[in-house]
């Protein structure tokens, strides 16, 4: 047993309440190399963020379980050498799908784990996640549970179409889980194609695909059913046009590709709203870099060379994210 206090790291119960209260909401960055992490930490420490690091069920396959423990280990003191005197950095599973893998991660040094029991019948995401809400809080691990489904496709998590979380659920559903915060369908979806072309309409003037707009309206009801409780939003990249058109203008083809607008994400961060997940957005920088390097030097072989713009271009990106989006900086 790896006790995540044991590496510096922090769960997500007091930051969730300095955020729901203060209108901002924490970033949710998903990870699994070694450049990811370097770029979610430089920049969580240049804004004064507080900062969630999480994998998927897949990300841990891919990386390893035991070294993302030393990776996120190593995140806080990495943190404390770029001169963070207090990093508050939360290592997160995302879409747990079994009881046995939420408490192998609990075991092994995360702070907070995802049961995501929104695919069953609702008494039994009731039950699996009430299960998985006893043993975290043994550990003072908190548990992020989920209500509605996404639509898209996110490692083994897809589903074709969403189903908005019904507002007169959420009340029983958390007193009776013990959930610490709540992802909710509201209309976000998982991936870089979140949305079809004919579920948009086109801007005129650029002829790029407008997404449908989130519903705001369930949002606001489930806020005043949970006054102060912590809601999370699943699925909220932005896909950055710039970054697609990088991509397409160096050999890639991501014809179509579309995201949630800022404008709506910025909206939410100032509700209930407390942790925004974002993950293509970060696959989307790391590969228009790298492809844009390749094209121009096509003699370099070395990783470095071409890593280290990708790198630089994520970081940026996580940085705007904070920064002019969830409002999460100056917060340490
Ligand atoms: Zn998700």
């Amino acid at each position: 047993m790896t006790s995540y206090k044991e590496l510096g790291l922090v769960n997500t119960r007091e930051m969730f309440a300095k955020a729901v209260a203060g209108g901002y909401a924490i970033p949710a960055f998903n990870f699994n190399t070694l450049e990811q992490m370097q770029a979610i930490i430089q920049a969580a420490v240049e804004t004064k963020s507080p900062v969630i690091m999480q994998v998927s069920k897949g990300a841990r396959n891919y990386a390893n379980g035991t070294i993302l423990r030393y990776m996120a280990q190593g995140a806080v003191e990495y943190a404390k050498e770029l001169g963070c005197e207090k990093p508050q950095i939360v290592l997160h599973l995302d879409h747990g799908d079994t009881f046995e893998l939420c408490k192998d991660c609990i075991d092994n040094g995360f702070s907070s784990v995802m049961i995501d029991g929104s695919s069953l019948p609702y008494e039994e995401n009731i039950a699996l996640t009430k299960k998985v809400v006893e043993y975290a809080h043994k550990f003072d691990v908190t548990v992020e549970a989920e209500l509605g489904v996404l639509a898209g496709v996110e490692d083994e998590v897809a589903s074709e179409v969403s189903h908005y979380t019904k507002p007169e659920e959420v009340v029983d559903f958390s007193t009776r889980s013990g959930c610490d915060s709540l992802a909710i369908s509201i209309g976000t979806s998982h991936g870089a194609y979140k949305f079809t072309p004919e579920q948009c309409t086109r801007d005129p003037k650029t002829g790029k695909l407008v997404p449908p707009p989130l519903a705001f309206d369930i949002l606001h009801e489930i806020e005043k059913k949970l006054p102060g409780f912590p809601i999370v939003l699943h699925g909220s990249s932005s896909v950055p046009q710039d970054e697609v058109d990088t991509i397409n203008a160096h050999g890639g083809k991501l014809p179509d590709a579309v995201g949630i607008p800022e404008e709506q994400l910025r909206e939410a961060s100032k509700s209930a709203v407390c942790k925004i997940n974002i993950d293509s957005d970060s696959r989307l920088a790391m590969t228009a870099a790298i492809r844009k390097h390749f094209d121009e030097k096509p003699g370099d072989f070395d990783p470095r060379q071409y890593l280290k713009p990708a790198r630089e271009n994520m970081k940026k990106m996580y940085i705007h994210k904070i920064v002019e989006v969830l409002g999460s900086n100056d917060k340490l």
